[in-house]
């Protein structure tokens, strides 16, 4: 059995549903489907989810609402009109559903901004199942509630209870073709929880894990995913296969094809991950695995990302002061922010950190903290970083990786701010400002992947 997610673009439009549709009925072992909400059609489109949070927000200021309303209707109007299913009935229906939520949840703003997110997913799954029923297909829409998809009461960031996969394992009984929406489920308490941003995949994972399906194939709008982001690298090598591991990494740090979160599930479950394309399906995509078959490559992937802020902090004979890690973070603990990553040194500690969490006075007060709890010699904060990840499984049995990235953006003229790696010798972290990111991204995906020899196997 596979379990099948189709992301926003791949179920944008009525040309999209089609060929979701030919990819459903193509192969028997697609028995459930997780659709997101419609996503871009064209570069400057506006996805549906974006437009119900605009929704959401006007509730919550009392401003115009109906336009808005309008818009949303529309896009799923004009599909079923396309694909010749009773359109006025299916908007009436939709129209119907998002002014109760408007209404019932106007004094609530999580609460209302979790269930009119999820409502993009929600009609497009159930306007999905009607459509696979009108070319003939067995289908019918699950509700997550009813799926059991069971999730902690959080809004706009739930984590599903560990329940839930007993109950979705009786899916399997069900006949036909289930059409399952993506992105939220339901706490104990009963209410719409929905996922982090992009989190349709992760309920894609979860079903996958709850079903034990042979497969879990994940659609989106690219032939596979790239060794290195496509934006800064010119038609750069495409993966067959990585492991979870790699994965983690490169989508926690800028890879945006796959959710960071999502591959929990189907990690400990086992079940293996095939990347497709919907505009595409006969590429072969890339496998996510626990193992890798082919290791003639130590470097999985590059990725990047921009926003993050170093807080560095010097004092006299620091590695003598028991405690002192744990103080420190627990500043920030008290904030409620949560870092990166730790490179120290003997008298010297940074901690990074996404700098979008330092808003609201954060900053000076963390700064004052530090400086007077801690009596450090010197602390400051240093804005303006981007993180670099350079990911391999066969990093660790290949000398000279380090030495190969130094030398690069050392050629490349790259002032390396900070190196990091963990035990797991999965990636290498290289810390440079923002400006010189993509510059260094470059140097490096030359080093790894254009150089003839990429270190010796040892
Ligand atoms: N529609 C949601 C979003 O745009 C979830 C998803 O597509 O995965 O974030």
């Amino acid at each position: 059995m596979k379990v099948a997610k189709f992301g926003g673009s791949s179920v944008a439009s009525a040309t999209q549903f089609r060929k979701v549709a030919d990819i459903v009925s193509s192969d028997v072992e697609r028995r459930i489907i997780v659709v997101s909400a419609p996503g871009k059609r064209f570069k400057e489109d506006i996805k549906i989810t974006d437009i119900l949070i605009q929704l959401a927000q006007a509730v919550m200021e009392g401003t115009a609402c109906d336009e808005i309303v309008q818009a949303v209707v529309k896009r799923y109007a004009e599909i079923a009109k396309e694909l010749e299913l009773p359109a006025d009935e299916f908007t009436a229906e939709l129209e119907k559903d998002l002014r109760w939520k408007m209404n019932e949840y106007r004094h609530d703003p999580c609460r209302l901004m979790d269930a009119i997110k999820a409502s993009g997913e929600d009609h497009n799954a159930r306007l999905m199942a009607l459509y696979l029923q009108e070319i003939g297909l067995e289908a019918s829409y699950v509700n997550p509630r009813e799926a059991g998809i069971i999730v902690t009461d959080e809004p706009g960031n739930a984590q599903i209870l560990p329940e839930s996969y007993e109950k979705l394992y009786h899916l399997r009984k069900r006949r036909g073709v289930l059409v399952i929406p993506g992105f939220f489920g339901y706490s104990l308490e009963g209410n719409i929880v929905t996922f982090p941003r992009g989190g349709s995949d992760i309920t894609g994972s979860i079903v996958a894990a709850g079903v034990k399906a042979d497969v879990y194939e994940n659609f989106t709008d690219v032939d596979s995913i790239y060794c290195v982001n496509p934006s800064i690298v010119e038609n750069p090598r495409q993966l067959k296969e990585i492991t979870y591991r790699e994965m983690r990494e490169l989508s926690y740090s800028g890879f945006s094809v796959f959710h960071d979160e999502a591959l929990e599930p189907v990690y400990k479950a086992g079940i293996p991950v095939c990347v497709k394309n919907t505009n595409n399906p006969a590429a072969p995509g890339t496998w996510i695995v626990a193992k890798r078959n082919h290791h003639d490559e130590p470097i999985a992937g590059i990725a990047s990302d921009t926003g993050f802020c170093s807080i560095n902090i010097s004092k006299y004979l620091m590695n003598r002061e028991i405690g002192f890690g744990r103080r420190l973070l627990q500043i920030l603990e008290d904030e409620g922010i949560s870092y990166e990553h730790t490179p120290s040194g003997i008298d010297n500690m940074s901690v990074i950190l996404r700098e979008n969490q330092l808003e609201g006075g954060k900053e000076q007060r963390i700064l004052d903290r530090i400086q007077t709890e801690l009596e450090v010699d010197e602390v400051h904060i240093e804005h303006g970083l981007a993180l670099i990840m350079v990911v391999g499984e066969g990093m660790e049995r290949t000398v000279g990786m380090a030495a190969k990235a130094t030398a690069a953006l050392a050629k490349a003229n790259i002032n390396l701010e900070m190196i990091n790696q963990g035990s797991s010798e999965v990636s290498m972290m290289f810390g440079v400002k923002e400006e010189v990111v993509a510059d260094a991204v470059r140097a490096l995906y030359e080093a790894y992947f254009q150089e003839a020899s990429v270190g010796n196997e040892v």
